[in-house]
């Protein structure tokens, strides 16, 4: 998929329709508290059984993009939904 660079999307902080600039947030290295890590501390503390890993070779075969759009007049990011499955994407 072919994605422009810049769309007419809606601003929440101007509260109307202004250019916007996409761009693909990198996955980032995860806190080491976070919340799969918290569940999995309170699992290990009792109730329920134990963990099972996830099946093998039943991974999905695409991923999921995380998009940001940056309103060109306050400067300000913001995202819209939470991101779709697609196997490539580029910006133009
Ligand atoms: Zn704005």
């Amino acid at each position: 998929m072919i994605m422009p660079k810049t769309q007419r999307k809606f601003c929440p902080f101007c509260k109307k329709h202004t250019e916007h600039t996409v761009e693909i947030v990198k996955k980032r290295p995860r806190s080491k508290n976070s919340k799969s890590q918290r569940s999995f501390e309170r699992k290990l503390k009792g109730y329920g059984s134990f963990p099972k890993p996830n099946p093998q070779g039943r991974e999905k075969p695409t991923k999921k993009v995380d998009l940001r759009y940056k309103c060109n007049v306050c400067g300000k990011k913001h995202i819209v939904g939470e991101g779709f499955r697609i196997k490539k994407i580029e910006i133009k």
